[in-house]
């Protein structure tokens, strides 16, 4: 058989066979019924578009993929497995709308741990049920061990939103389930909300299938094959942005301005072994700087910039960045001067022009 890389499956899979007049690409299936004795049967169970776009996700992560309405609509379907007074290892410096739905579910414990720090993580892991994990971490850019971890006794997730399966399959290393904000780096173009999970287990897919079916936390059609058109070129996308967030990264940590640069690309940060064994050799687009002055000498930096777009979320073909402590659900532990960049596809010297310009 032969085994393609994901550039050439991110291109070809999740497509009609090639018969003579077929589409080359599945259209978008509006339908909340069809007619009875097929597969789907009711718009709530089953769609063509999310079939095309569950085939393609999974043959890139090497599991079987399921689409939900959101990056969060899949988080929560995947923490539904926890029982109620289960014990949840998670990322101090996680998102911080999982960190938020952890607070809100009734668990006897939640254990937040510096992922980088694998001994404290395995020590955590020892009685829990659910070991979450994200690398890098959102916002705080932590590299966690993944071959180690992913091979821990509880059920372990991984949210890979944002390196993607062009950087790390974490899969391989043994997790039981991958995690996507689909929104981001996936759709890549800001107009999607979308979510995914991923899954090697055929009885852990059918619970979380079922698990959409009842709760009906589905996609819808359009977005679903809006993500699919945005996955064609993910491997194009990450590699011009994880080029250019390096040489915005080696740029920003000699600025007067910048107080800490983390991003895993760096020979100076603390992941950046790490990442080079674990990540095929780019970085990915999120560079996370802190500012000079504290928050207010980061919001006038974002106040000033004019080509980068104030915005959250990230992963889009267009840059943006924002403080991540005006929300006030993010982490106390991310600093208040922590500046997110999502580096997009656009010339290098002109981001970093409007950044300079900002920053000086
Ligand atoms: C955005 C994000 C989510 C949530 O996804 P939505 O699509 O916004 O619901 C989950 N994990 C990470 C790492 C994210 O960046």
């Amino acid at each position: 058989m032969v085994v393609f890389t994901p550039a050439t499956l991110a291109v070809h899979s999740g497509r009609p066979s090639p018969d003579p007049d077929a589409p080359l690409n599945y259209p978008p299936v509006p339908a909340s019924t069809f007619v009875a004795g097929g597969n789907s049967e009711y718009g709530r169970f089953g769609n063509p578009t999310w079939t095309a776009f569950e085939d393609a996700l999974g043959a890139l992560e090497g599991g079987r993929a399921l689409a939900f309405a959101s990056g969060l609509a899949a988080v929560s379907a995947v923490l539904s497995r926890v029982p109620p007074d289960g014990i949840v290892v998670a990322p101090h410096d996680a998102y911080s709308g999982t960190l938020q739905l952890l607070r809100e579910l009734p668990l006897r414990d939640v254990r937040l741990v510096d992922v980088a720090d694998t001994d404290t993580v395995v020590r955590a892991a020892e009685d829990a049920s659910l070991v979450w994990l994200e690398s890098p971490t959102n916002p705080g850019m932590a590299v966690a061990d993944l071959p180690t971890l992913c091979r821990l006794d509880p059920f372990v997730v991984v949210d890979n939103t944002f390196a993607t399966p062009m950087l790390q399959r974490p899969l391989d290393h043994g997790a039981d389930v991958v995690v996507h904000s689909v929104s981001k780096h996936i759709a890549g173009h800001s107009d999607v909300n979308l979510g995914a999970i991923v899954t090697g287990h055929d009885t852990v897919h059918d619970e979380l299938l079922a698990h959409r079916t009842s709760r009906g936390a589905i996609p819808g059609p359009f977005e679903t094959w809006l993500a699919l058109r945005g996955l064609r070129t993910l491997h194009l996308r990450m590699e011009r942005s994880s080029a250019t967030a390096l040489e915005l990264a080696r740029r920003l940590a000699e600025h007067p301005a910048i107080e800490r640069v983390r991003y895993p690309g760096l020979p100076s940060d603390p992941g950046h072994a790490r990442a080079s064994r674990l990540m095929s050799s780019v970085y990915g687009g999120i560079v996370c700087v802190e500012v000079r002055g504290g928050a207010a000498a980061a919001d006038a930096v974002v106040a000033k910039t004019s080509l980068w777009v104030h915005a959250t979320s990230l992963g889009g073909v267009e840059s943006t960045l924002e403080r991540r402590r005006r929300w006030p659900a993010e982490s106390p532990s991310v600093p208040e001067n922590l500046l997110r960049l999502s580096v997009g596809i656009e010339d290098v010297e002109d981001l970093w022009r409007d950044l300079a310009q900002a920053l000086a």
